[in-house]
C-alpha cells in the first residue's frame, strides 16, 4: 500500500438501498471524479454537494452521448480537511448494486486502485490524522450493537485511551531524557533525576497502568457483550422469561441466526451491554445418540456463558429435577435464580428455595449473600423483571462500579502492551531500589515507553497494522 495512488471503494454496506456512496481518496480523487461524473453546470465544488449523472460510455455506431444511469450527489473534501487528510470525493448514488460496482469500475478505468479493507482508515492513520486507538475505536463504532458500546467507542475514537496515556508517555520522556544527560554530560555536573524521585515517578505510572488493566475485565464485557444460560425443567416459564427479558429492548435488539437447533439466540441490552441468551432445549436424560449430542452441547454451552440463570416454578413444589439442576449449574460460575409464577398461588415460598440453595451454596467458601441470587417474577405480569436484569448484571459484572468514563480499556491489544509496559516499569523500579547503573534503568524505560508508543501507533511494525486494518470493511 502506497499513499501516492488514488483509491476506491463502496462505502456503504452490500446491498439495496436508498442510497449507496462510493467513496475515492487520493491525489487524483478530484480528476478521476470529474471524469467518472457529468457535472451539469459549474463542475466539481469543493466543500459543496454538486448534483452530477453517471452516463454510460457513448458506443460507437451508438447515440453520440450515453445514456444516464443514475442521478448523484457529489461532495468534495479537499486536503487535510478529509476523513483521510487527502482529497476525499463521495459520490452519493441510489443504492443499486450495479450502479455502484459500474461507478468503482468506472474509477478504476480511470486510474484509480480499488481500495483494502480500512485502507481509508489506514490512510487517515498513516497521515497522521488519527492515532492506532482511534483508529480501532471506529471499528469498534460501526460494530457496536448498543448505544453504550457507541458511547464508549466514540470517546475512544475522540482519543480518550491515548490522552489518559500521554501524561505517562511524557514523565517517562523526561526521566529518559534526565538519565540521558546525566550519562552523556556526566563530567558537567549536570542535574540527574535522584532515586527517590524516579522510584516515585515509576509508582505513580504503575498504580494507574493497572487500574486500567484492572477495568478490561469490564472494558471486555462492553465490547463483547455477556452470554446467559437459561436453565429449567420444562414449563418453567423459560421462554416467557426470555421474551420478557428481549421486549424491553426491543428498539435496539439484534437478531442473530442460530447455529444449531437448540443453541441459540437473539442478543438484547441489559445495562448498555449487549446480552446474549443460549437457550438450552433441555438438558433431560437422552434417550438416543442425536439427543445425546445436544445434550452434551447444551452443557457445553451453559458452562461456556458468562452466567446462568436458574428458573424455577414458585406454583409448583420443589422437584428432584430442580435440585439436580441447581447442582450442575452452580459449580460453574454466577448463578441467579428467578422464582418464576409469582402471580399464581405459592408452592415454593421464598424461604423454601432460599433453604434448598443454601444447602449447595452454603458449602462453598465465600458464597455470596443467598438472598442476592433469587429474584421472584412473573413472566406473565412482568413483575420482578427489572429486579431480574439488575440481578443478572450485578451477577455478571462484579466491577461494574469501575465503569466509569475512561477507567477502562476494551481492546485486548491495548491491555497486553499495557502490561508489557507493567512488566518494564517493574524492572527499572528493581533497578532504581537496587541503585543499578543508569544505563540499565535506562533499557527498562525505553522498554515501558516503547510498549505505550506502540499502543498509539507512534512506532508500529507493520505486521500489526496488517492484522488491525485487515478487520475492517472495505470502504472505512
Ligand atoms: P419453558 O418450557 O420453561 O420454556 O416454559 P414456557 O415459557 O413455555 O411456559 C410454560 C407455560 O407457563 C406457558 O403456558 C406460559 O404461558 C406459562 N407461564 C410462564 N411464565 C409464567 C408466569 O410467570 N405466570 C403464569 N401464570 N404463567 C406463566
Amino acid at each position: 500500500m502506497t499513499s501516492e495512488d488514488t483509491v476506491v471503494a463502496i462505502a456503504t454496506p452490500p446491498g439495496r438501498g436508498g442510497v449507496g456512496v462510493v467513496r475515492l481518496s487520493g491525489e487524483r480523487s478530484i480528476e478521476i471524479a470529474t471524469r467518472v461524473v457529468r457535472f451539469r453546470k459549474s463542475g466539481l465544488e469543493t466543500q459543496r454537494a454538486t448534483l452530477g449523472e453517471i452516463v454510460e460510455p457513448a458506443r460507437a455506431g451508438g447515440p453520440a452521448s450515453g445514456r444516464v444511469l443514475d442521478q448523484v450527489v457529489v461532495t468534495c473534501f479537499r486536503r487535510p480537511h478529509s476523513y483521510t487528510a487527502e482529497d476525499v470525493v463521495e459520490i452519493s448514488c441510489h443504492g443499486a448494486p450495479v450502479v455502484l460496482g459500474y461507478v468503482v469500475e468506472r474509477c478504476v478505468a480511470e486510474g484509480a486502485r480499488a481500495a483494502e479493507p480500512g485502507e481509508f482508515t489506514l490512510r487517515a492513520f498513516l497521515n497522521g490524522r488519527i492515532d492506532l486507538t482511534q483508529a480501532e475505536a471506529i471499528r469498534d463504532l460501526i460494530e457496536s450493537r448498543t448505544l453504550y458500546q457507541a458511547q464508549v467507542a466514540a470517546q475512544q475514537m475522540e482519543g480518550s485511551v491515548s490522552s489518559r496515556l500521554k501524561p505517562h508517555k511524557q514523565v517517562l520522556l523526561e526521566l529518559i531524557a534526565k538519565l540521558e544527560a546525566g550519562i552523556d554530560f556526566a563530567e558537567d555536573d549536570l542535574p540527574v533525576a535522584g532515586w527517590p524521585e524516579i522510584t516515585e515517578r515509576l509508582d505513580r505510572i504503575s498504580a494507574d497502568l493497572e487500574k486500567l488493566v484492572r477495568g478490561y475485565e469490564y472494558g471486555r464485557l462492553v465490547r463483547e457483550g455477556l452470554s446467559l444460560a437459561i436453565v429449567g425443567r420444562p414449563n418453567v416459564g423459560k421462554s416467557s422469561l426470555f421474551n420478557r427479558l428481549l421486549d424491553q429492548d426491543r428498539a435496539i435488539v439484534t437478531a442473530t441466526p442460530g447455529t444449531t437447533r437448540d443453541l441459540v439466540s437473539e442478543t438484547a441490552a441489559i445495562g448498555g451491554l449487549p446480552l446474549r441468551f443460549v437457550d438450552t432445549a433441555g438438558i433431560r436424560e437422552a434417550r438416543d445418540e442425536a439427543e445425546k449430542i445436544g445434550v452434551a452441547k447444551s452443557l457445553e454451552a451453559i458452562a461456556d456463558s458468562s452466567l446462568r440463570l436458574l428458573v424455577v416454578d414458585s406454583s409448583d413444589p420443589w422437584t428432584d429435577e430442580d435440585a439436580r439442576l441447581l447442582a450442575r449449574v452452580r459449580p460453574l460460575g454466577p448463578l441467579v435464580v428467578a422464582r418464576n409464577k409469582s402471580d399464581l398461588p405459592c408452592k415454593l415460598t421464598l424461604e423454601d428455595l432460599e433453604s434448598r440453595l443454601a444447602e449447595v451454596v452454603g458449602a462453598e467458601r465465600n458464597a455470596p449473600s443467598r438472598q442476592a441470587l433469587i429474584v421472584s417474577t412473573s413472566a406473565l405480569t412482568g413483575e420482578g423483571i427489572p429486579e431480574l436484569k439488575e440481578k443478572i448484571l450485578a451477577a455478571a459484572v462484579p466491577a461494574r462500579d469501575l465503569g466509569m468514563e475512561g477507567e477502562f480499556i476494551t481492546n485486548l491489544r491495548h491491555r497486553q502492551l499495557i502490561q508489557q509496559s507493567l512488566a518494564s516499569l517493574a524492572k527499572a523500579r528493581r533497578a532504581a531500589a537496587e541503585r543499578t547503573h543508569h544505563e540499565m534503568l535506562l533499557l527498562d524505560l525505553y522498554d515501558a515507553l516503547h510498549a505505550l508508543d506502540t499502543l498509539t501507533g507512534a512506532t508500529y511494525a507493520d505486521d500489526i497494522l496488517g492484522v488491525i486494518f485487515s478487520t475492517f470493511c472495505v470502504g472505512k
